[in-house]
């Protein structure tokens, strides 16, 4: 069978590295508009570049992300998607391209979020996550995986992450709310290792 998997949260909250075991686990594809658009940062728009507002912490305009997730989408059989929708107005674009089979909140606490967000490294090449605490490499600034290097992104600092979740609880919460009152929201308590977030993940997906 083959999966179509939302999975929702404020930045911070595990999407990116829960996706990527889903991803692993059922064969899907992994569909992040954060890494697509980070992927495409400078590349010009009628709005600009996706950098600017990225930069800024604020919400890429609806039209750039709504084509990346289209062309995205398309393309897959099953997928876990991650990071999109961000407002009501991409549900109602998504409710409009696909059927979705599970839609799951990851639920974090908001000065943890920040915790996790100010210390999180990624790989500059593979892309795999780190914080400097809680998950720390092996050497300092360098990849277990892959040897590359560990750098913060940019809009990881603690005025931007704040932004971030400003934007998160304005623009975001509705949609969460959108799929609460349509009773097909999942909520998954995403205070805990990433292995027993993703055992619970697994139940509702299985279930
Ligand atoms: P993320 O990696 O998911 O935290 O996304 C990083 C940044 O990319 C966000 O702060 C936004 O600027 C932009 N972005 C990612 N996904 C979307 C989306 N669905 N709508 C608008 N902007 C987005």
């Amino acid at each position: 069978m083959s999966h179509r998997i939302l999975l929702l949260g404020a930045p911070g909250a595990g999407k990116g590295t829960q996706s990527a075991k889903l991803a692993d686990e059922y064969g899907v594809e992994h569909v992040t508009t954060g890494d697509a658009l980070r992927a495409n940062k400078e590349m010009e728009t009628e709005y600009g570049t996706p950098k600017s507002f990225m930069d800024a912490g604020e919400l890429v305009p609806d039209p750039v992300v709504n084509e990346i997730v289209e062309a995205a989408l398309s393309d897959a059989d099953g997928f876990v998607l991650d990071g999109y929708p961000r407002n009501l107005d991409q549900a109602e674009y998504l409710s409009e391209i696909t059927d979705l089979d599970a839609v799951i909140l990851l639920d974090v606490d908001e000065e943890v979020l920040v915790d996790r967000l100010t210390g999180r490294r990624v790989c500059d090449d593979c892309g795999a996550n780190y914080h400097v605490d809680f998950h720390p490499p092996e050497e300092p600034g360098v990849c277990d995986d892959c040897g590359g290097e560990l750098i913060q992104r940019e809009d990881d600092t603690e005025e931007t992450a704040r932004e971030r979740l400003e934007v998160f609880y304005d623009n975001t919460e509705p949609v969460v709310d959108h799929f609460r009152d349509e009773g097909v929201l999942v909520e998954v308590d995403g205070e805990a290792t990433p292995d027993e977030v993703f055992d619970r993940i697994r139940d509702v997906v299985e279930n």
